[in-house]
């Protein structure tokens, strides 16, 4: 069990990441019916079809982006039922209440993520 939160706060925690879920699905379920909509537009000319594309092409990203951070969400909360929540799963150390409060779905301490994001952008951009 979370030996460094009160039980008000993991509840506090995982309140808000159902409601962040919950906001997430309505809008994923409204940008998927957007996306099939322009679809089904086959009178548009040469540029509107290339903006068209662009915009749903925006759109996917925003919807992987939201798929991302709803799996992100959903994990953290069974981490609250396991009683793993708020320890770094690289170190192991406490993430701080600061930090949990920005984002309770996070993983990892300040220095791990630090640490994990260079090399991220460091692998990346040899690939690239
Ligand atoms: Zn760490």
């Amino acid at each position: 069990m979370c030996d460094f939160m009160t039980k008000d706060q993991l509840a506090y925690y995982k309140g808000q990441m159902e409601a962040q879920i919950a906001e997430l699905e309505e809008r994923l379920n409204s940008q998927a019916s957007q996306a099939i909509a322009t679809d089904t537009n086959e009178m548009a000319d040469e540029i509107d079809r290339a903006s068209i594309e662009e915009a749903r092409r925006l759109e996917l990203n925003r919807i992987e982006h939201d798929k991302l951070h709803l799996r992100k969400l959903r994990a953290a909360i069974r981490r609250i039922n396991e009683g793993d929540f708020g320890y770094c799963e690289s170190c192991g150390d406490e993430i701080s209440l600061k930090r949990l409060q920005a984002r309770p779905e996070s993983r990892y301490c300040v220095e791990c993520q630090s640490t994990k994001e260079f090399n991220d952008t460091h692998v990346f951009r040899r690939v690239a």
